[in-house]
């Protein structure tokens, strides 16, 4: 660290004319030989691995390597070597020189494309490339339409979707039936796909289940003309709804099992079931209540009597006191929507509209005269309102 730059073949402890392989082989050794995990709290050996990884990462590099054969060790102001993300600038031609400061920070990141490369567990790219493993299927939406009366009494649906599923042809197999199945010449039975790629830590190789096959290493000859060998084809189900009484508009209802089906034997999605529930003339509901309303004679609000309103059971009678007054709201307990929950009923709310007579009979006139002389009311004076 004391004499000016660095000699990056040193580091790696060959010769300046290395070839590939032999850069990345020795790299590889003393990675090993340095890596932090072996040196718990040496500060030297971090820095040793560091400067493995930043020769590497050059020497590694054709470009690079190159750029630092020209001017590597021509740099002026030489002697700040790694530390502090300063490797000295290119001598004079303009070649920008190395950009350190991805390596200044410790070694984890470099810990991390270790674990990888050298199959230190976690992200390896070494395991067997294996089947996927089940996986649940979608959930689906779909809408009803229903009539008021169905809302509040409860009723039967027939729905019919189209999903996602296991093909029926094959029965998810993905065989034409019939053909016999064979070996996957895409990756020769392995069912994985394995592929190189270059890393700074040299060649990684990764591997991936096999397209083809899906992993199986065995494919069938003829692939099954309805889902083309995916083992997954649009299926149509007719599905019966139960729809329980006293649901609303926007209740939505769910059906475990109808959704999507499931990949590599996993379990069917669901299927939610939104419900558009149509108005009612007679009636509007809100909640579990139902509001109504009854349109009685002035006389029957003055002196009482019996009216028949419509509830959703049928035709009832309810009784009007005397003396009462508009918009006057009666209550029939438990004559309301049923609860989804099962128990009990909401109410039936009767709102009293009082009608004022508009034309009157001869007799009728002169009732009315006489009550209003006996009540005090000058109707002249008013001005007369029929
Ligand atoms: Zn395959
Ligand atoms: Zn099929």
């Amino acid at each position: 660290m004391t004499k000016g730059n660095k000699d990056l073949y040193g580091i790696l402890g060959i010769k300046k004319g290395s070839s590939e392989t032999e850069i990345k082989a020795a790299y590889r050794k003393l990675a090993l030989k340095w890596h932090p995990d072996k040196h718990k709290g040496e500060k030297d050996a971090e820095t040793k691995f560091k400067e493995i990884n930043v020769a590497y990462e050059i020497l590694s590099d054709k470009q690079k390597r190159q750029q630092y054969d020209t001017f590597g060790s021509a740099g002026p102001g030489g002697g700040s070597g790694f530390q502090g993300g300063g490797f000295p600038g290119g001598g004079g031609g303009g070649a920008g020189g190395f950009d350190f400061s991805g390596f200044s920070n410790g070694a984890s990141g470099f810990a991390d494309i270790f674990e990888t490369f050298f199959g230190g567990g976690g992200g390896g790219g070494r395991s067997r490339g294996k089947k996927s493993s089940p996986m649940r299927g979608n959930d689906i939406e779909a809408a009803i339409k229903i009539g008021f009366e169905e809302a509040v009494f409860g009723c039967e649906k027939d729905l019919e979707i189209t999903k996602p599923d296991v093909c029926e042809h094959c029965s998810g197999k993905g065989a034409e039936p019939g053909s016999s199945i064979v070996t996957c010449k895409a990756c020769g039975g392995e069912g994985e796909i394995r592929e190189a790629r270059n890393t700074i830590l040299g060649q990684m190789t990764t591997s991936r289940a096999c397209d083809e096959c899906y992993g199986e290493g065995k494919v069938p000859e003829k692939k099954c003309t309805k889902c083309h060998g995916t083992t997954r084809a649009r299926v149509k189900e007719r599905v019966k709804v139960k729809i329980p009484a006293g649901v609303d508009n926007g209740s939505t209802i769910r059906l475990s099992g109808k959704g999507e089906g499931g990949v590599n034997n996993g379990p069917s999605g669901d299927l939610y079931i939104n419900l558009i529930v149509n108005t009612s003339k007679k009636f509007v509901r809100s909640g579990n209540d139902i509001h109504g309303e009854a349109e009685i004679h002035l006389v029957m609000a003055v002196m009482g009597g019996e009216v028949e309103i419509e509830t959703i059971d049928g035709k009832e009678n309810i009784k009007i006191p005397a003396g009462t007054e508009d918009g006057k709201v009666f209550k029939l307990s438990d004559k309301g929507v049923p609860k989804v929950s099962g128990s009990g009923r909401g109410d039936h709310l009767v709102k009293v509209k009082i009608l004022i007579p508009k034309k009157l009979s001869k007799k009728e006139k002169d009732l009315y005269l006489q009550l209003a002389k006996e009540a005090g009311i000058d109707t002249k004076k008013g001005g007369l309102f029929w």
